[in-house]
């Protein structure tokens, strides 16, 4: 079996006090904590952050992870240069420490010979909590400060594209500059300013409420998407672009737990007290069947095969993401004990 192009999540914090609707992770904000890296924790993730087998090193959270960015430098140190990171926030900070932020992480990935990719939510559920818009800030400092190893893209779980298109149209005419949108597929656009292309990319709500407005994508809809952006099946892990064989998707929680993601309930490690590397997590891979058959067989073809069809479709109706709903089937045994023995 052959895994390459992986991607590394790094979930630094808890902490949240945004507050939007949907928040899958509400619950943890309350009592929630920051990642601290021991010893072996800088040892696990240098490792994994410098194989060549990375792709990408997503810094994000169970909460906002600029509550947390003297982890994420002390994370983008330990890179032996090289290295695609990105960095998934609201940018709720007020413009002057967004700014500093921005400088100090620029210097850090100059001087580390790595990128770094600011990836701004510009969803209604965000926008209209967040007092502190970064995105035509974000923009404007890039126009003008030219950061060497900064770039910036946006996300939206909208189902309705218009709002982040008027939104970041309106916000970059009040910074003074004229921009356009070029769609580009069913889950993205790309928003042109001036020579400058920034992408837009679409992520399906996770679990809709029943009042929720139309034009979602059903699960099958959204994997049919992907799999025309990646011109091959939709397999669990992640995904590359054809002819480029998938990757391993693998998720370190603020504790130092270790998953593959979208199966949150089985750690396969923690970054403080075990010894971790990429060999170990494919060998992880290939010798458990539950995670080999979701790597490597098409999840619509599983979806299709299993006994319970009407429990399949109640369960697709809550959660239409492919990674959320391993989450949702993990609660029943007898699906999870089909899956295995595909
Ligand atoms: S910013 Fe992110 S972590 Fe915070 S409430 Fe919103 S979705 Fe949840």
């Amino acid at each position: 079996m052959i895994l390459e192009d992986h991607l590394l999540y790094v979930d630094i914090t808890q902490i949240c006090g945004i507050g939007c609707a949907f928040c899958m992770y509400a619950d943890k904000h309350e009592t929630g904590s920051n990642m601290e890296l021991s010893i072996l924790a800088r040892e696990n993730l240098g490792r994994l952050i410098n194989s060549p087998s990375v792709k990408r090193i997503s810094i994000s959270g169970e909460g906002e992870p600029l509550n947390n960015i003297k982890t994420f430098h002390e994370i983008l140190g330990l890179s032996g240069g090289g290295k695609a990171f990105e960095f998934i926030t609201s940018g709720f900070f007020p413009h002057d420490k967004m700014a500093e932020f921005y400088e100090r992480t620029n210097r850090i990935a100059a001087s580390q010979g790595d990128t770094c990719n600011i990836r701004l939510s510009t969803d209604s559920h965000h926008i209209e909590r967040v007092k502190w818009r970064a995105h035509g800030f974000s923009i404007n400092y890039l126009l003008t400060h030219r950061p060497s190893n900064l770039t910036f893209s946006f996300r939206s779980i909208d189902a309705d594209r218009s709002f982040a298109r008027d939104y970041l149209i309106s916000e970059l005419n009040d910074w003074g500059m004229q921009s356009t949108i070029e769609p580009r597929g069913a889950l993205e656009d790309a928003l042109v300013v001036g020579g400058t292309t920034f992408s837009i990319d679409y992520k399906n709500l996770v679990h809709p409420l029943p009042n929720t407005p139309a034009g979602y994508l059903d699960l099958y809809g959204y994997i049919e998407a992907i799999e025309n952006k990646t011109k091959k099946r939709f397999t669990l892990g992640s995904m590359n672009k054809a002819p480029t064989a998938n990757g391993m998707d693998v998720t370190v929680k603020p504790d130092g737990n270790v998953y593959f993601y979208g199966l949150e309930n089985r750690s396969i490690g923690n970054i403080h007290s075990d010894e971790l590397d990429w060999e170990a997590l494919s060998n992880h891979v290939t010798c458990t069947p539950l995670v080999r058959n979701l790597y490597t067989q098409p999840l619509a073809d599983v979806l299709d095969q299993l006994s319970d069809q009407h429990l399949v479709r109640s369960i697709v109706e809550k959660a239409n993401n492919p990674y959320w709903l391993i989450k949702e089937i993990e609660h029943h045994k007898g699906l999870l004990a089909e899956i295995e023995s595909l």
